[in-house]
């Protein structure tokens, strides 16, 4: 979220959850989820919008064929420091003629607050934005879509990004937190109405992590996949590098073997796959 702490909840949550215990949390869950059992006004548009972050393009690419078997299209949001070379450009472009959107996440993929506060606007944007968007335009790619260097922003930082162009800009969700080892919430993400799309036109979004260490069960993902469904929304989520075993060394990813739950129970419940520039269009 745009608060710099605590950024995976909405403001006035994140103060309510952080003095409960576990317990109270399950009531406060139960009651959110009578609350927002709502009539679908799109029942026809229910979907799922999946983008993933950073710069894993080969790792990404060995999931074409995963992403092909249940017809999914995606968002790959691009971290662009240098120049992209000819196998990236490659790569790329073979995500776009499989129904994928190149969004943009970023030169340095630093804290944009920081860089705001730093160095005004201008200084903001000739730092993250320029540099990065001018290597993918000579590549070919006008990024219309952006997700926030770990979630970092705020309104200015919104707005600098509204006036390059970007049509919605993707910001990060987490179901359960914990700090130095200790749970600080856990929510059910059939209850976190904010990663649901509504097809509302609002131009700045929270994504779910799927990465393993967001702890998020096979369970949840179908109530959240049942949810989109009923409610004619777009659940959105996201993750990093495809991992094919618990991550190691810092690794930071998703379970491959988890995405293609999700893609499955998608594609079972035939759900659209949105791509994240879409979600606005509608
Ligand atoms: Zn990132």
């Amino acid at each position: 979220m745009k608060n710099t702490k605590g950024r995976f909840l909405p403001v006035g949550i994140r103060a309510s959850i952080g003095v409960l215990a576990a317990g109270l949390c399950c009531v406060l869950s139960s009651w959110l989820f009578i609350s927002c059992v709502e009539s679908s006004e799109h029942p026809g548009d229910a979907g799922i919008a999946i983008s993933f972050d950073d710069h894993f393009l080969d790792e990404w690419y060995a999931l074409r064929p995963l992403f092909k078997k249940y017809n999914a299209r995606v968002t790959f949001f691009i971290t662009c420091k240098d120049t992209l070379t000819a196998g990236e450009i490659a790569m790329l472009r073979a995500f776009q003629n499989d129904g994928h959107e190149i969004g943009f996440h970023g030169t340095v993929h630093a804290k944009s607050t920081e860089l705001i506060q730093a160095g005004g606007p201008a200084g903001y944007a000739e730092t993250e934005l320029f540099p990065g968007l001018k290597n993918m335009s000579l590549a070919g790619f006008h990024p219309t879509s952006y997700a926030h260097p770990g979630g970092n922003h705020n309104d200015q930082v919104d707005s600098v990004l509204f006036a390059n162009g970007f049509r919605i800009l993707r910001d990060v969700a987490a179901s359960r937190r914990s700090l130095r080892g200790i749970p600080i919430y856990t929510m059910a993400p059939r209850i976190m109405n904010w990663i649901y799309y509504k097809f509302d036109k609002k131009r700045s979004v929270d994504a779910l992590v799927i990465d393993s260490d967001s702890g998020l069960t096979e369970d949840e993902i179908k109530d959240a996949i049942q949810k989109a469904k009923s409610t004619g929304t777009a659940l959105m989520l996201f993750g990093h590098e495809p991992l094919y075993a618990p991550p190691v060394n810092g690794e930071y990813g998703f379970d491959v073997t988890f995405l293609e739950v999700i893609l499955k129970e998608a594609n079972r419940q035939n759900l659209r796959f949105y791509q994240m520039s879409e979600l606005v269009s509608l």
